[in-house]
């Protein structure tokens, strides 16, 4: 549908991802007909949803609170071990990862609504997978998973996100692309609708509510290095170029309240060739995850971070912004051939950053921009310290570390001994942002008095408060539906009203 067709709609919902079109179906769900725009062609559409891994995160207490989202088949539940991941425990995550200033509202709302959130996607024929790779491994013949994760969205954002655009489209809510909202229609203190812009023109879009999900500002070079420091303007980001603060900037025109972590963001170790912004063939590939089994060396030669702290899960979206502070912003990742069956697929991707060599100075040669000489010493002091009569395991926090370097290495260290030896250049690649706008329990956009804006709602990772610092893996999708649905739900009750 052109822009220009649109006539008033209940509800406008502004972005694509998967924020916005589980707020869209969330309002047909309550009566009301929203419409949504979306800035970006219909060939690149999704947001940073397209390019997800998948991965997501929920409470069960039990195989059958798991069978509520994932279909097993008898196979899988006499062979797997799923353990469990207590609303304990996804509080504790949210709250020792960002340092306990995530918003206890909103964490109450993402960890009580996740699960029976995806299983009313599933009624809108969203399909989920036990997330085996990456999550699980096998002992004496029985797989047993670790992290707290076990689910992925089937088929990761490739197929979500088409599959977001068929339930949309079944339940007869119309999408604009190439419609990019400018700014809110806000008469009397309340919100009426917005302008939007295609084809050059100027349109304004009356409606009752309007449901703000259009992303982040990690696509902004100049945002970027405003809020989140010098630099970061150079950083890759991973997803797609369209997250341009529009929608935060929208809400903070008509006195929004800002929330959250504005100067932080999620941001992992990923390929250093990859380009600017996200490859939709490539998707996550260009992400480096298997660093705890390896030793990470930057321009010096010198390691800079415990790569074992703790598992990849809590870890991996703040250890980008580790990387993004090495000179030159960059990083090895060195694996010897022991470890070798630990890699993850991205690592057998055809565009990767790689370099093998039979010895570890023929290696230490070939890390481009690299101090060979001090790299060799990192690597014999590192073998020295590695306490060898800790048996290793991948699967629990193995406490196998190093004695007496000035930057340990806490679980899962090996020695750097056995040929090929095999690195990975990576480089900071950003996900999201964390700064946004405040909103309310029911998903209204609050003002900087604290009290709603009528008829405006916010969803997905536009919304501030939930992450800080850090970021427990497999929150952004599942934040984004919950307070996708709750907004949607709230705009529709808000629509029959105003
Ligand atoms: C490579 C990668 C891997 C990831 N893997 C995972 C994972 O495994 N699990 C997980 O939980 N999370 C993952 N994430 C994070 C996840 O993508 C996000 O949390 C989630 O998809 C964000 O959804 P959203 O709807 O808020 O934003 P998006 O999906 O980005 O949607 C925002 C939409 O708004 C549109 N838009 C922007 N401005 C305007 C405007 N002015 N007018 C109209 N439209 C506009 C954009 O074009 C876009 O379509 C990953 C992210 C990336 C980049």
């Amino acid at each position: 549908m052109k822009l220009k067709e649109v006539q008033n709609a209940d509800i406008v919902v502004v972005g694509a991802g998967n924020a916005a079109l589980c707020a869209a179906l969330a309002a047909k769900d309550a009566g009301a007909n929203p419409i949504v725009l979306e800035t970006a062609p219909l060939s690149e559409r999704g947001g940073n949803t397209f390019f997800v891994a998948g991965s997501t995160r929920w409470i069960f207490n039990s195989i059958e609170d798991v069978r509520e989202v994932l279909d097993l088949s008898p196979e899988e539940l006499r062979t797997v071990d799923f353990g469990t991941y207590t609303r304990e425990d996804f509080f504790e995550d949210m709250g020792r990862l960002t340092q306990y200033r995530c918003d206890p509202d909103l964490t109450e709302i993402l960890v009580d609504n996740a699960r029976p959130t995806l299983v009313w996607m599933k009624t809108k024929g969203i399909k989920f997978e036990p997330m085996y790779k990456g999550q699980s491994q096998k002992i004496d013949g029985r797989v047993k998973f670790f992290g707290g994760q076990v689910c992925n969205f089937w088929g990761g954002g490739a197929e979500l996100s088409p599959a977001l655009f068929r339930a949309v489209e079944q339940a007869g809510i119309a999408v604009c692309y190439e419609a990019t909202a400018r700014s809110l229609v806000y008469e009397h203190g309340q919100v009426r609708g917005v302008v939007a812009e295609s084809e050059g023109e100027k349109h304004e879009i009356r409606a009752r509510a309007v449901v703000l999900a259009c992303g982040g500002f990690e696509s902004n070079a100049e945002m970027r290095a405003r809020y989140l420091g010098p630099g970061y303007d150079l950083a890759k980001v991973r997803g797609t170029q369209y997250n341009n603060g529009a929608g935060i900037q929208m809400a903070l025109d008509i006195g929004a309240m800002s929330a959250g972590h504005w100067s932080g963001a999620h941001a992992v170790g990923w390929d250093m060739n990859a380009p600017t912004f996200g490859d939709r063939e490539v998707g996550d590939g260009f992400q480096k995850h298997s660093y705890p089994f390896s030793i990470m060396v930057n321009a010096n030669g010198e390691r800079f971070v415990d790569e074992g702290a703790d598992f990849r899960n809590f870890t991996y979206a703040k250890y980008g912004h580790v990387v993004q502070r090495q000179p030159g912003m960059f990083a090895w990742q060195v694996f010897d051939q022991k470890v070798e069956y630990l890699l993850r697929d991205e690592y057998r991707i055809k565009q990767v950053t790689r370099v093998v060599a039979d010895s570890i100075e023929e290696l230490a040669a070939k890390l481009d921009g690299v101090n060979a000489k001090a790299f060799l010493d990192t690597v014999a002091a590192y073998n020295r310290a590695v306490q060898t009569h800790i048996p290793f395991s991948p699967v629990v926090k193995d406490g196998r570390g190093t004695t007496g370097l000035a930057i340990a290495k806490s679980n899962w260290a090996n020695t750097i001994d056995t040929p090929p030896f095999q690195a990975y250049g990576v480089t900071c690649g950003l996900t999201f942002t964390f700064g946004g706008v405040k909103i309310s329990k029911t998903g209204n956009v609050q003002n900087v008095g604290g009290r709603d804006i009528p008829g405006l709602y916010a969803a997905g990772e536009m919304v501030g408060g939930l992450f800080y610092f850090n970021y427990p893996s497999g929150s952004g999708l599942v934040s984004g539906a919950v307070f996708g649905r709750l907004a949607g739900t709230s705009a529709a009750r808000y629509s029959r009203m105003a």
